[in-house]
């Protein structure tokens, strides 16, 4: 491995730490050598998951509750883990929900809701943590996106979740620019679909929409869990240290085509 890509006693947060994407990435900053704080919202099995992640790779790692809608819940558990971490090289804002739906009939607290957590939760956590980084005069943050971002998915209806989406992406941006010149890097990733329990509501029902996906995909697939994790890890590490504001598509080619 070259030096630049180790995470060697970096101090790092992901929200929505407990499954899917997050947890593989939990596992990825940690297997890289980082310290790291997973949050989560609903299950307090994830303390024992976060025990296991930090024996397996010899780091450590904790879990800190909180709803990242919420402001307030947030920001103390933010200000909590710098304090017990001393501080905060990588935030990794991976928490976030999806709901599809026709947007004649979708209901509008379900609208606000996709936007509390998609996109106020983000903003929530990525405030909280530039207090910390801007102190510092270090950081690097990655946003969550999706190709969502960038197209209207099909055949699903998404709109909700495609606007939170091209809100994280263009909030990577702007914080980018904002922060440039002060240390702190900011990118998003864009998966494509990725075979986690997000996915796994819908294609229960409609296993229709897993052969549709697969087939608008060059590699005829949708991806795993585990291949987000280098991506962020070389976002989050000095190997990636002249870039900033942009968006990494982890997507098996599907914006290509
Ligand atoms: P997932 O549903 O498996 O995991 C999401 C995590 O976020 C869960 O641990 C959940 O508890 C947590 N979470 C949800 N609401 C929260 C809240 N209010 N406060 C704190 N935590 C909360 O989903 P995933 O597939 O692992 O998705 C992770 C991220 O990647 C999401 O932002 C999602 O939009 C994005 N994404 C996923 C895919 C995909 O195909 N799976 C594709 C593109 C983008």
């Amino acid at each position: 491995m070259l030096p630049e890509f180790s995470l060697k006693g970096k101090k790092a947060i992901v929200t929505g730490g407990a499954r899917g994407l997050g947890l593989e990435i939990c596992r990825g900053l940690a297997e890289s050598g980082a310290d790291v704080a997973l949050m989560y919202v609903s299950s307090d099995k994830t303390h024992d998951t976060a025990a296991e992640i930090g024996k397996e790779f010899n780091v450590t790692c904790k879990a800190y509750k909180a709803n990242i809608a919420d402001a307030k819940e947030t920001q103390e558990a933010i200000d909590q883990i710098h304090k017990d971490f001393g501080r905060i090289d990588v935030f990794v804002a991976n928490a976030g929900i999806s709901q599809n739906g026709n947007a004649e009939t979708f209901d509008l607290n379900d609208w606000k809701h996709l936007f509390d957590v998609n996109v106020h939760g983000v903003f929530y956590g990525v405030q909280a943590v530039s207090k910390h980084m801007l102190e510092q005069g270090s950081g690097s943050i990655i946003l969550m996106s999706s190709v969502s971002a960038y197209l209207a998915n099909q055949p699903q209806y998404q709109c909700a979740y495609n606007c939170t989406k091209a809100s994280v992406s263009m909030m990577g941006k702007c914080l980018a620019y904002e922060w440039g010149t002060r240390g702190i890097r900011v990118n998003s990733v864009c998966p494509g679909y990725m075979r986690t329990d997000m996915l796994e509501q819908f294609t229960s029902k409609r296993p229709d929409l897993a052969e549709a996906w697969n087939s608008l995909n060059p590699m005829k697939r949708m991806g795993v869990p585990k291949e987000i994790k280098g991506a962020v890890v070389f976002l989050a590490s000095e190997a990636s240290s002249y870039i900033t504001g942009s968006d990494l598509f982890v997507d098996g080619g599907y914006t290509a085509m």
